[in-house]
């Protein structure tokens, strides 16, 4: 098969939309209000005048041990393993994908994930030669009994990959029971289960499921800090069984060492201040809750669009009802008119993404959202006329 690297089609519209004075509903970049300045001023002081040489110094390849025990900390309060020893600093939950990928999956390995899926991963498994096994997905998420036919019809896993809470793109959550039957399949049939869940912390109600390591000892759990607390500082880790935490470490040492250290004391430091975590959380869940709803009225205003309402996370995923409009030409429109959107074909494995658009509901402020639903309303009349 070709491993060269695949074009990136929301690469290109990214960079579109950084052009001036177009608006974006096309990341998934969290709202620079969601950062802890005030705190992170506090802590960056911390470090320099009490821990400077340690910070500014080479680390060991598994982390700080401060990260780790703070990240194990974090594991801990959905139910999983909170044992430092099992903790990999990366740079990034996407870099702990990469390694997991990298240690684990042969080419013509399969790995299972959900259709629509989180383009980072669907890149990175083909990029390892996989075999994707398109599984669909509903507002409950991965639907494991589909999963489960297609391994009693004798597909083999390697890997299964879920985003459990906040699905991107579909924000679709993946329920306590699919959880649990997702796990017992994991131990019949043999495969690891990749759990990456780094919008569990933007419920708006506050409300977050066990994670899948709660029920099963063959999960991997990617956690990163990037939508709780900023992705700048790039630290994140993952939780892995004890056999698998050697051969991740010997990946990530040939892959870049270590982890920043700099940003591993910062952010170590900055979870561990009494009670900084629930209250900025509270701020997080407001601010998005706010900004969701009021996209939501706006969109909705459209006449042309259905969504479910999203219960957390940064997404809409949203469906075009207006007959011959398709998401790529709308998509292009939207450029045209100082708009960018996502459209649902890159996600898709097997199934058709081009009557859906993605939608961030976090990046712009309220005052800007009506004009950027001016201008979508603009390009859909280009396309399908007034
Ligand atoms: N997994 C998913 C599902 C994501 O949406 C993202 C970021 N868009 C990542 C992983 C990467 O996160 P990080 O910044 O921790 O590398």
């Amino acid at each position: 098969m070709d491993r060269a690297a695949p074009p990136d089609a929301i690469r290109d519209i990214l960079a579109a939309a950084a052009a001036p004075g177009v608006l974006s509903l096309a990341g998934g970049l969290p709202a620079p209000d969601s950062f802890p300045l005030t705190e992170l001023v506090t802590v960056l002081d911390e470090v320099m005048s009490s821990a400077a040489a340690a910070a500014l110094q080479y680390g060991p390849v598994e982390g700080v041990p401060a990260m780790r025990a703070g990240l194990a900390a974090r594991a801990g309060e959905t139910g999983g393993h909170t044992d430092p020893d099992r903790v990999l600093v990366t740079s990034g939950s996407q870099q702990g994908l990469a390694l997991t990928t990298n240690a684990l999956v042969a080419p013509g390995d399969t790995v299972a994930l959900e259709d629509p899926g989180y383009l980072g991963a669907v890149r990175v498994f083909r990029q390892a030669g996989a075999d994707l096994l398109a599984v669909p997905g509903d507002e409950d998420g991965m639907d494991t009994e589909a999963l489960a036919g297609r391994l009693r019809r004798g597909a083999r896993c390697r890997l299964v990959y879920v985003v459990p809470h906040f699905h991107n793109p579909t924000a679709a959550v993946l329920t306590e029971e699919r959880r649990r039957h997702l796990a017992e399949l994991a131990g019949h049939y043999g495969f690891l289960i990749v759990e990456d869940d780094p919008y569990a912390d933007l419920a708006f109600d506050g409300v977050r499921l066990p994670s899948i390591d709660a029920f099963s000892d063959r999960v991997i759990r990617l956690l990163s800090l990037s939508k709780t607390l900023c992705p700048g500082f790039r630290v994140a880790g993952l939780v892995a069984p004890p056999a698998l935490i050697g051969p991740l470490t010997t990946a990530k040492q040939d892959a870049d060492l270590q982890t920043n250290t700099f940003g591993q004391h910062v952010v170590s430091r900055l979870l561990s201040r009494p009670g900084f975590l629930p209250r900025h959380l509270l701020r997080l869940q407001s601010l998005y809750r706010t900004r969701a709803g009021h996209l939501a009225g706006l969109l909705g205003g459209l006449g042309w669009l259905t969504f479910r309402a999203p219960r957390g996370g940064l997404f809409f995923w949203a469906a075009i009802t207006t007959a011959g409009v398709d998401a790529a030409t709308l998509t292009a429109a939207a450029i045209e008119e100082g708009l960018a959107i996502v459209p649902g074909p890159p996600f898709c494995i097997d199934r058709d993404g081009s009557r859906h658009l993605r939608l961030s509901f976090a990046t712009l402020s309220p005052s800007e959202m009506p004009e950027a639903v001016r201008r979508l309303e603009l390009a859909r009349a280009r396309v399908s006329g007034p």
